[in-house]
């Protein structure tokens, strides 16, 4: 097992690029059980942990 990173979309569903400072993280309490969600901060958009199937990029860096 490598260094515990949280993982994330590397974009939204929108074509988006999601960073660090690209979206937020948050918790969705109404889910059972309770997930990761992330928002985009361009559109707004809330991707679901379970939306997204692993692995995905762990690597936030931006190499556009
Ligand atoms: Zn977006």
């Amino acid at each position: 097992m490598g260094p515990l990173v949280e993982r994330f979309p590397s974009h939204c569903p929108r074509g988006h690029r999601l960073g660090a400072r690209r979206m937020l993280v948050g918790w969705d309490n109404r889910c059972d059980p309770p997930q990761r969600i992330w928002i985009c901060m361009r559109c707004s958009i809330v991707m679901h942990h379970r939306d997204y199937t692993w692995p995905l990029t762990d690597h936030p860096s931006d190499r556009a």
